[in-house]
């Protein structure tokens, strides 16, 4: 268990169904072996091309800046990704960056992990200025959590960082319930935005967390206070030791068809899933019609 004191400030003290709680504590219902719960639910080990480069999106590439994170989520999708066969540091990433040098047709890097501010200011700069130094590349998005777990990484000299360059660059945060973003991590994502850095937040739907139509709604609202739009709502992916976050997919689509009742158009959340081996996110709707999956 891996959780930072200021985020664990946040929860509700004597309570075990405290929603923040229930993301971050080991439960023995993770050693149940659950069908179609497997170690590589979105195909990552397949699509990385053995230097941390994943290039399963069209014109994107997606790399693992690091195997660390701030906060051990127990749904996490890459639980069990094999972040040590990443090899090291230098390496690894000399090879990646020329996986992307020589294909024009990648326009976007995601930064992703683990979490790639747990990089220091010097190794992110380091590794953006030589992102920067390919012609083809245009933007640059950074998938964290660490703006809601750990908001204190968000100096100023971070966001003079990442403000910095000739990209057009987005923040993708993940919060999954309204009382993760309280004072610290509402004047961190300030910063962000007072940084010119578009601010977006994914969430994972999780059963015993988020899945009450209040519940998101109170998420959308309180994001944008902080200046954060919702982008996509995710289909649990599912990962072996997770099976007890699992929401039915009919009741995922009702959910999905209350806020849109419920919340301004730019408050509703997108509510897809991955599907290994496509190229895109599929809403949840189409999804189950495809007949792909089901939770
Ligand atoms: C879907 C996904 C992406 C690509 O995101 P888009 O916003 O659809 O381009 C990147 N990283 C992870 C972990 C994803 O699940
Ligand atoms: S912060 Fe993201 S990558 Fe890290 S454990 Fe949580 S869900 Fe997984």
């Amino acid at each position: 268990m891996l959780v930072p004191r200021g985020f664990a400030a946040l929860m509700t003290p004597g309570d075990p169904c405290d929603p923040l709680l229930r993301q971050v504590l080991p439960l023995r219902a993770e050693r149940l072996t659950v069908a179609g719960f497997s170690r590589d639910p979105v195909g990552d080990t397949s699509a990385d091309l053995g230097h941390g480069l994943l290039r399963k999106y069209a014109g994107r590439a997606l790399l693992i800046a690091t195997g660390g994170c701030a906060v051990h989520c127990r749904y996490c999708f890459r639980r069990h990704f094999p972040y040590a066969s990443l090899g090291l540091g230098a390496d690894r990433t000399a090879v990646a960056l020329a996986l992307i040098a020589e294909d024009p047709g990648i326009s976007e890097v995601i930064l992703s992990g683990g979490d790639p501010l747990m990089l220091d200011d010097d190794r992110l700069e380091e590794l953006i200025g030589r992102l920067h130094a390919i012609p083809h590349l245009k933007r640059l998005r950074i998938h964290t959590r660490l703006p809601v777990v750990l908001p204190s990484r968000i100096t100023g000299a971070l966001c003079r960082l990442l403000a910095g360059t000739r990209f057009a660059t987005l923040v993708v945060i993940h919060a999954n319930h309204p009382h993760e973003l309280g004072t610290q991590a509402e004047n961190a994502l300030r910063r962000l935005r007072g940084a010119d850095l578009a601010v977006l937040n994914q969430s994972v739907l999780l059963r015993g967390v988020n899945d009450a139509v209040d519940t998101l709604c109170a998420l959308g609202e309180r994001l944008f206070a902080c200046g954060v739009l919702p982008y996509y709502l995710h289909q649990l992916d599912p990962v072996e030791g997770a099976a007890h976050f699992a929401v039915s997919d009919a009741q995922a689509l009702q959910l999905g068809e209350e806020l849109r009742h419920r919340l301004p158009g730019y408050l509703v959340p997108r509510l897809v899933r991955e599907v290994p081996g496509i190229g895109s996110k599929i809403p949840l709707a189409e999804s189950v019609r495809n007949g792909d999956r089901f939770l």
